[in-house]
């Protein structure tokens, strides 16, 4: 199991919907339109997940933060 996860949110595939940040609003925000995270390394969260499965563009990248291993969106 993970212990830290790296978020990574594609700033030209955003389209700023605001739905991760509505989502899992301790962890995204928007700036300037675009979805940020609040932080790049997080403990792992399953609400984390929630929000990348729910972009409409899958901008937004999990990792784990060791091994760099894609975690969300699934392959
Ligand atoms: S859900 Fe996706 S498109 Fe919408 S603000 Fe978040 S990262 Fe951007």
């Amino acid at each position: 199991m993970s212990t830290a996860w790296r978020i990574g949110v594609d700033s030209h595939r955003c389209i700023g919907t605001s739905i991760c940040a509505g989502t899992a609003p301790e962890h995204f925000r928007l700036v300037d339109g675009l979805s940020t995270p609040l932080a790049e390394v997080v403990a792992p969260a399953e609400v984390i997940l929630d929000a990348a499965d729910s972009c409409p563009v899958e901008a937004i990248t999990v990792r784990d933060a060791t091994d760099d291993r894609l975690i969300a969106p699934e392959e």
